[in-house]
């Protein structure tokens, strides 16, 4: 009988990761990379999530266009790193490093277990109709309000 071991991101904490099973946990859906908007003047104020994709990504290929040098291009790109996990509830909810880091368990689409990316896509886990940051773009009239 062929012996089943449960797969990494469901044995291992995040901090045991290798940095490719690290890696391995993105799909890749680029929804970190819409700009937030949340005021700094009131205490707990709520983040709001925009349809503005950082100018970095590419739209067309859907991803970040240099994700080896991102943060030499963007400076206020977040490194997701396992010592920031704490701080990981500003990622959308279907993110595998916030799910993780709650011990909840990857969702069905997620390419680790669909086997293909194309499937998260296909569960609708990307930002409808997004729109490329400039210089001049108002963030608030792209506010996601649904
Ligand atoms: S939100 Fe999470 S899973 Fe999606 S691209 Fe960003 S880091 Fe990867
Ligand atoms: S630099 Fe790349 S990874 Fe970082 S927010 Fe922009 S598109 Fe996303």
């Amino acid at each position: 009988m062929k012996k089943y071991t449960n797969p990494f991101w469901e044995t291992k904490q995040l901090h045991e990761l290798s940095h490719e099973e690290w890696e391995a946990l993105c799909d890749g859906c680029g929804l970190c990379c819409l700009h937030k908007l949340q005021d700094e003047e009131i205490e707990d104020a709520p983040v709001l999530m925009t349809r503005v994709v950082c100018r970095c990504y590419d739209l067309k290929a859907g991803g970040c266009s240099d994700y080896p040098n991102r943060q030499k291009h963007v400076a206020e790109c977040t490194a997701l790193t396992v010592q920031r996990a704490s701080e990981f509830d500003w990622l959308p909810q279907t993110c595998a490093y916030r799910l993780r880091y709650h011990n909840l368990p990857l969702p069905i689409w997620h390419p680790l277990l669909s086997k293909t990316r194309e499937s998260v896509r296909a569960y609708g886990v990307h930002a409808l109709n997004p729109v490329l940051e400039t210089e001049t773009i108002d963030f608030e009239d792209y506010l996601i309000t649904n």
